[in-house]
């Protein structure tokens, strides 16, 4: 990495005040009698801060959001790191940076514009309270993201880490985070044995980032964090020979870096089947908007079996199989049967469903299984109408 990642003068964290050190939040931590943290890194925190600052500062990678740190820029990128790898997040990022360059213009952006540019990562709930929170920010904030943690939690979709994460690096402000790659570094340098699945897991971990917190710097410190457990503290691999923390770290010490963290049970994969129908009238193809609670909620998709009062009053010939497909989305894995049909009417109006010149299907926000099954349907089906002249958005009906 060229340069130091630096936060803006005015966003450092505070020195501490003369005289002592700048007070913390109470929390279970401050519980009188309660430590969290195992003796030899209570003993040893300013040089564990030394060691793993020193290192970010050498080799810290050098990602887009933190090239002159900016609150909308650092709360975009970590709602889009939220369960999305970072080599996926930068294209994205630079794409919604170009398209929403600011608060405002997000906050006035059209949802299904929001949900268009977030197409390929997933979880369109992020996006969609990504948009919620814009609005607010503006109506509420005058455009200015709030600085403190408790405020950032009262927005849409941003939870305890994102705030931290908001907080400590663009608003130099104490706060710990806790992610997967933070949390399997924080469980190995205190040798921390218990499983850390589910919320409950998780709380002796913010314990110990809290406690672990230096007194400046958190913004960098969380960075650090971060960067080391994607890079060297990896999960099944962890580079110890190269590590900063090596010295202090007591899963090492004890023998139990490859052990930590412990995980319960995996969860079981569920194995569904569906058909989706690609019903074409002439050049236009029929569309479904994902319901309330669907996944993918308020993306365009094909239809699927049975779909009786969608598909009932069309007149579809007879159908046929043009090939299968697969995806996978949160522990479930989908097997898709496509079929296509021709429909001989148009059918009743109805909400949510629509009829599209096949070639304007780029321009929807629709599912990635709905893109998966048009590219087949293209490719095995003959499905594609020649391009219609002012290809538009769908019309109902
Ligand atoms: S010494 Fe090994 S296990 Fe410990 S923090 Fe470093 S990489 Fe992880």
């Amino acid at each position: 990495m060229a340069k130091e990642p630096r936060l803006p003068r005015r966003e450092r964290t505070p020195r501490p005040a003369a005289g002592g050190p700048k007070p913390r939040r109470a929390g279970p931590a401050d519980a009188p009698g309660h430590d969290p943290l195992p003796a030899p890194l209570r003993a040893g925190s300013a040089p564990i801060h030394d060691a793993l600052l020193g290192w970010f500062t050498r080799v810290g990678r050098d990602l887009p959001w933190r090239r002159g740190i900016d609150p909308y820029r650092t709360w975009i990128s970590e709602v889009m790191l939220q369960q999305t790898q970072v080599d996926r997040v930068v294209d994205f990022f630079h794409r919604f940076m170009e398209r929403f360059p600011t608060v405002e213009r997000l906050a006035e952006a059209p949802e299904a514009d929001v949900l268009r540019a977030w197409e390929g990562l997933g979880y369109y709930r992020r996006a969609r309270q990504l948009h919620a929170a814009a609005k607010r920010i503006v109506a509420d904030h005058g455009g200015r993201l709030p600085s403190t943690a408790p405020e950032l939690r009262e927005l849409p979709g941003i939870g305890r880490y994102t705030a931290g994460a908001i907080a400590s690096i663009a608003f130099g402000r104490a706060e710990p985070i806790v992610e997967a790659n933070s949390r399997r570094v924080l469980a190995r340098l205190a040798a921390h044995a218990a499983p850390l699945d589910g919320t409950a897991g998780d709380g002796p971990i913010w314990e110990i980032a809290t406690a672990l917190l230096p007194p400046r710097s958190a913004g960098l410190w969380n960075q650090a964090l971060m960067d080391l457990g994607a890079t060297v503290c990896t999960p099944r691999s962890p580079i110890c020979s190269r590590c900063p923390l090596a010295p202090h770290c007591l899963a090492l010490k004890t023998g139990q870096a490859g052990a930590i963290p412990v995980s319960t049970a995996r969860r079981t994969v569920i194995d569904l089947d569906e058909t989706a129908v690609v019903v074409r009238r002439g050049a236009k193809v029929l569309v479904v908007r994902r319901g309330v609670g669907e996944w993918w909620e308020g993306l365009w998709d094909f239809p699927r079996l049975p779909a009786k009062e969608i598909l009932a009053p069309l007149g579809c010939g007879r159908r046929r199989v043009v090939g299968t497909c697969s995806y996978t989305v949160t522990h479930h894995r989908v097997a898709v049967t496509v079929a296509a049909c021709q429909a001989s009417c148009q059918g009743p109006r109805r909400d949510g469903v629509a009829w599209i010149d096949w070639e304007a299907l780029g321009t929807l926000a629709m599912t990635s299984p709905g893109r998966r099954i048009a590219a087949l349907a293209e490719r095995e089906g003959g499905m594609v109408g020649r391009p219609a002249a002012g290809a538009s958005r769908p019309r109902r009906g």
